[in-house]
């Protein structure tokens, strides 16, 4: 089982903290977050919402279509059988939000727990971010306007299905991702630096769990760690998880700061806009961070 740093976000020093945050974000690339300020109780209310889009009618959720190249509902497909998602962007946005939950006709508490739950979940992703922007001594980083997408999961694992993959092996394409798991079925793994196999995460209720994807990589010119994970079917049982993707930032490229940058650190990637990374990431099916290495100078 992987051992994950656990970064306390109520932590008012944050000396420490920074440097389990960076440490973590540098080697593993993924973390878990506690004390995040997200109501258990809120938790519970998204998974409960969460369940209720998936017994929608087929029809229905395919009214979730793409705002961005592959930002929609996904059907299950023969690459993944298992695998059944929602998609939400802008989720930094709570009318963007409020059009998801319209056009699914969501029932009015789903529609205010997914509101509030998007809110939430927002602020800490931009913590998080700005957070690890300090550690790194960049202290004028501002997250907020930087485009968010949900994708709601379900994995729907049989009996038959034991032992297979439910994700197959991949990188996450943009900057941080903050995941609610499912707090019974487990089957999160990741790329364990140390030994090099595949770890099982296993899910702890109440926490959030923080990945490290290919902008975050490109923007700290490599000092980030892209993790590297997938999804085994472990039991007979469906699995919901929520993730958040903090992006990349709005209308510009994905650059390395300057102060990344000196003649021990050259430059290592070429600048890229997130939505160009996205459609060469989904196209080309190079998506455990191959395609991020087409982009290196
Ligand atoms: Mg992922």
């Amino acid at each position: 089982m992987a051992k994950l740093a656990v970064i306390d976000l109520a932590e008012s020093s944050y000396s420490n903290q920074n440097k389990d945050l960076l440490e973590a974000s540098r080697y593993c690339g993924c973390f878990r977050v506690i004390n995040h300020s997200v109501p258990g109780s809120l938790q519970s209310e998204m998974k409960a919402a969460v369940k209720d889009l998936f017994d929608l009618p087929d029809d229905v959720k395919r009214r979730n279509a793409d705002v961005i190249h592959g930002s929609g509902y996904m059907a299950p497909s023969p690459k993944n059988p298992l695998y059944e998602a929602f998609g939400l962007y802008d989720a930094a946005s709570l009318s963007d939000v409020d059009a998801f939950c319209s056009l699914l006709d969501a029932p009015s508490h789903v529609r205010e727990t997914i509101k509030t739950y998007a809110e939430s979940l927002h602020k800490v992703i931009v913590d998080v971010a700005t957070k690890l922007a300090e550690s790194m001594g960049l202290k004028d980083q501002n997250f907020s306007e930087w485009p968010c997408q949900f994708r709601i999961n379900k994995y729907n694992f049989m009996q038959d299905s034991v032992g297979s993959d439910g994700v197959q092996i991949h990188t996450d394409s943009g900057f941080l991702t903050l995941l609610q798991e499912d707090e019974c079925v487990g089957g999160l793994e990741i790329l364990d630096p140390g030994s090099g196999s595949y770890v099982e995460v296993d899910p702890v209720p109440g926490t959030l769990l923080v990945n490290l994807g290919d902008v975050a990589k490109a923007w700290s010119n490599g000092a980030l760690h892209n993790v590297k994970h997938r999804v085994q079917c472990k039991a007979a049982t469906p699995r919901f998880s929520i993730a958040l993707f903090l992006l990349a930032p709005k209308d510009d490229k994905v650059e390395a700061p300057a102060a990344f940058i000196d003649s021990d650190h050259p430059r290592l990637y070429h600048s890229f806009k997130y939505e160009d990374y996205r459609k060469l990431y989904q196209s080309t099916g190079l998506q455990a961070g191959e395609a991020l290495s087409q982009l290196l100078i």
